[in-house]
């Protein structure tokens, strides 16, 4: 079964949105016949692939719903859903572009300058420029507003000193949009706060990868030393850091990504708990399925409120931390209901994908946020 026959139906656009399904589909069974990816569960953080992103830039996927003046399709949201799902569904290795055109590009649409929008934007757009995320810090993780990295100014611009840690793919992204003081707090924390765009070729940027426990090097230390950042290239306004950073978790955290990484493991699980249908493993898997459905109703519905410039933070919050659950559940049932036999052999789907999961289960409720984390804000949203 496919995942739209299982999911919901779109309930508008349905026609378009099909068409466009079919032809992300045909295209990702190409490249697995032709061995240009090997399906892999996380494969938003973990595949890497410039060449890969290219294709999709050249087949206009990437900024499908950005203005077409800035390299985008000026597709409707409805349709950037419908190919992010599909490749993520797909296990395809999208990691290199994401963090750009998932949060850089809409975050550039909302408070970028003319320049920067040109300059970045169309790149983005065809697969050629990637940026990494530089907000947490050595002792700045959950308490994002005690950022110590400042940014001083200087003769047409500014110098930025500090270290950001955990940024995933630093080593191999073109910018780094970083979250700095600019001022001091006073009484309030989140004042002083701004975001820079900062090339990594600059002079006095160390990059220094750290190592997984499955030996990938995705994350890295990037250790700033007085690195020189034109005036042109601060993002939207001196001192709106806070609020601009707010308005993009809104992006990071409600995509189909927080419960995504674990499907190639629930479908490879779904079909052998087919063949031997029990109650106990019918009720969990027909549990796991129920929430898949739920949780995409609300990411879609997070999707288009974000398309009407509204940053609906407490929703996209509570997608990624059920998300994020729903992911560790798929580990653990499968880890439950797999038949022990096929743990052994080295060439099933399912073993594959469920070794995967397990390296990468740790890191679902911690990037992003955590779950303790998540929770503070939808209990102060809710009050
Ligand atoms: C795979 C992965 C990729 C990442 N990529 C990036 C990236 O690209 N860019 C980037 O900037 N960051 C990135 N991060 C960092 C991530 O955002 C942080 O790890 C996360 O915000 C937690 O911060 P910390 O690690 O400093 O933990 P800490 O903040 O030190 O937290 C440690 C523990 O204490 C708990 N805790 C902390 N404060 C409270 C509180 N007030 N109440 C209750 N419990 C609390 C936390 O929930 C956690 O369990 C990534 C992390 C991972 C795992």
């Amino acid at each position: 079964m496919k995942i739209d026959e299982i999911w919901l139906r779109d309930t508008r656009a349905v026609a378009e949105a099909d068409t466009l399904r079919s032809e992300v589909r045909e295209f990702l069974d190409d490249e697995r016949k032709t061995k240009s990816f090997e399906p892999q569960c996380n494969a938003w953080l973990e595949g890497h692939d410039p060449a890969f992103s290219r294709k999709l830039g050249e087949r206009g996927w990437l900024g499908l719903a950005w203005p077409k003046q800035y390299g985008g399709g000026a597709r409707s949201d409805l349709d950037r859903y419908v190919v992010i799902e599909e490749l993520l569904a797909a296990g395809a290795p999208v990691a290199a572009h994401w963090i750009a055109e998932r949060q850089t590009g809409p975050s550039l649409l909302r408070f970028g300058s003319e320049e920067q929008k040109m300059l970045l934007l169309p790149a983005i757009a065809s697969g050629e420029c990637f940026v990494a995320i530089g907000m947490s810090e050595p002792d700045s993780g959950s308490d994002l507003a005690s950022v110590r990295t400042s940014a001083r100014r200087v003769e047409n611009g500014w110098s930025i000193s500090g270290s950001k840690v955990w940024t995933s793919h630093a080593s191999r992204s073109h910018y780094l949009v970083a979250l700095c003081r600019t001022s001091d707090a006073g009484t309030d924390r989140h004042h002083g706060l701004s975001q820079f765009i900062i090339d990594l070729q600059s002079p006095g940027v160390d990059v220094r990868p750290i190592a997984l426990m499955n030996g990938h090097a995705h994350f890295a230390e990037v250790v700033l030393d007085s690195v020189f950042v034109p005036d042109t290239m601060m993002l939207g306004n001196e001192g709106q850091g806070w609020e601009q950073v707010n308005a993009e978790l809104a992006y990071e955290r409600s995509g189909p990504e927080r419960f995504l990484s674990t499907y190639l493991l629930l479908i490879a699980l779904g079909k052998e708990v087919a063949k031997a249908l029990d109650a106990e493993s019918s009720a969990l898997f027909g549990g796991l399925v129920a929430e898949l459905v739920a949780l995409r109703s609300m990411s879609r519905s997070i999707a288009e409120q974000l398309a009407e410039g509204l940053v609906p933070q407490v929703e996209a919050t509570m997608v990624k931390d059920l998300g994020t659950i729903f992911e560790n559940a798929v580990v653990d049932v499968s880890n439950l209901l797999a038949p022990r036999d096929l743990l052994q052999d080295p060439l099933s789907g399912l073993n594959t994908y469920l070794a995967q999961s397990v390296m990468a289960a740790p890191l679902f409720t911690l990037r992003g946020g955590t779950t303790e984390i998540l929770r503070g804000i939808i209990a102060k949203g809710l009050t």
